[in-house]
C-alpha cells in the first residue's frame, strides 16, 4: 500500500462499490448519521448512500488503486 492510500480514505457505499475520500468526517459524527456509515455521494450510484470505511486489508491493490482513482465530491453531513 502507498502513500496514497494514507491521504485519502477509501469507503464503500451501501451497494458494495468502492470509491474514496479525502475528507471522511470521522470526528463529526453527529445525530443525522445513519447507522455506522455517512451520507456520501456514491459516484457510481449517483446518489447519497450510507457509506462506511473499507477494510483496506480486505481489499486487492487493484481495489485500492481503483478506487483511489474515483473520488467522492459532496456530502450530506
Ligand atoms: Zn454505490
Amino acid at each position: 500500500m502507498g502513500k496514497e492510500a494514507m491521504e485519502r480514505t477509501v469507503v464503500r457505499c451501501a451497494e458494495g462499490h468502492l470509491f474514496s475520500t479525502a475528507t471522511f468526517p470521522l470526528q463529526n459524527l453527529g445525530p443525522e448519521r445513519i447507522g455506522p456509515g455517512r451520507l456520501i455521494r456514491c459516484p457510481l450510484c449517483a446518489r447519497l448512500r450510507s457509506s462506511v470505511p473499507a477494510d483496506l486489508g480486505t481489499l486487492t491493490d487493484d481495489q485500492i488503486r481503483l478506487a483511489l482513482r474515483r473520488e467522492a465530491v459532496e456530502f450530506l453531513a
